[in-house]
């Protein structure tokens, strides 16, 4: 049975109403704002193809942290940018690396803040690679050893969740051992499961941490992005070690991995609205040609709409500025002239 007993425009007719049966809901609980954090004091430096993003020294990154969980947003991602680098990444797995040192900071001071990390070797090697080079090629079972230090290193000083970042066969496992091994069984793994090799990454590594790779590109680890099934294989994988919850990255181009990964898994899933997604926003904002705030909170409920619990954004702060603007203004007046007349009429 059709129009004229279906009017789907019934459902549309006002914002009420449409919040009334509105699917999908972006709210501020749902987003991780990355952080960077740089060594020395006093230093807030702006990444200047990811404008409102900074590095920061741990100084200036407590008060972010703070002024970040005061809008809501529950979560960090966070990121090292050290001043050295070296052949074994040692800065990633130092106890006073940039990294650890931050965790130890924020989790005194900022302490309801869940401080995911990121762990990886490429902010730390010379190669600007993931792990260690043998031959040109990524030498998985020896870049294991690496991670297995980064994430017990940051267990160390205090991480709430680790998040390997690497695709290396075997990662989650090796990462689970160590940490059951040395008491951190409750740790959670926030699994980099659907990492594909994409361009879109290219503001957050050239501008965002300094680690551009040497020679070479990544697609023997990151997977092709013309694959669909096979990102299916990798979460399955990935849950089998010990993940707790599965990232896809990129988002916006990963719609459908978002949507295929939490039908077929039916586990935390987060997206990873990146460096490069958040560019051709802002930069078509500046041209003009779009209206950001309303593209950026049309593509963050897209990746809600495709299946994401999570998302991890360099909008997070604007989206929940926005969003507290939002719900404020449905907050209700009463109409004191409405009330004096009903009550009249009673009288
Ligand atoms: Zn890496």
């Amino acid at each position: 049975m059709g129009y004229p007993v279906q009017r789907p425009r019934r459902l549309r007719q006002n914002e009420a109403i449409r919040g009334l049966v509105r699917e999908n809901e972006l709210s501020v609980g749902k987003l991780i704002l990355p952080l960077f954090a740089v060594p020395g004091r006093g230093v807030r430096r702006e990444i200047p193809s990811l404008p409102g993003t900074y590095q920061m020294s741990i100084d200036h990154l407590v008060e972010e942290a703070a002024a970040v969980r005061d809008t809501g947003i529950p979560a960090v991602l966070l990121f090292g940018v050290p001043d050295t680098k070296d052949e074994l990444a040692s800065g990633a797995y130092a106890a006073d690396g940039i990294v650890q040192q931050t965790i130890r900071l924020l989790k005194r001071a900022v302490r309801d803040l869940i401080v995911i990390t990121d762990v990886c070797g490429c902010e730390y090697t010379t190669s600007g690679h993931c792990g260690y080079i043998r031959d040109g090629y990524l030498d998985n079972d020896a870049s294991l050893d690496l991670i297995a230090k980064i994430t017990l290193s940051h267990a160390e000083a205090g991480a709430d969740i680790v998040a390997p970042a690497c695709m290396l066969d075997g990662q989650i496992q090796r990462m689970r051992q160590a940490l059951d091994d040395r008491g951190f069984s409750n740790l959670p793994i926030m699994s980099y499961a659907a990492k594909f090799a994409s361009r879109l990454y290219d503001p957050f590594f050239k501008e965002g941490t300094h680690s551009t790779l040497a020679f070479g590109d990544k697609k023997t680890h990151q997977m092709d992005f013309a694959n669909s099934d096979e990102a299916m294989r990798e979460i399955g994988l990935d849950i089998e070690e010990g993940a707790d919850i599965i990232i896809v990255k990129p988002a916006l181009f990963c719609l459908d991995i978002v949507s295929r990964a939490k039908s077929q898994f039916h586990m935390p899933v987060a997206a990873y609205n990146v460096s490069g997604e958040y560019a051709m926003i802002d930069g078509a904002a500046r041209l003009g040609r779009l209206n950001c705030d309303e593209i950026m909170l049309e593509a963050l409920t897209a990746i809600r709409r495709a299946g994401a619990d999570l998302i991890i954004t360099y909008f997070a702060k604007r989206a929940a500025e926005l969003l507290q603007r939002h719900d404020k203004d449905l907050s209700s007046h009463i109409d004191r002239a409405a009330v004096e007349e009903a009550l009249g009429a009673l009288a």
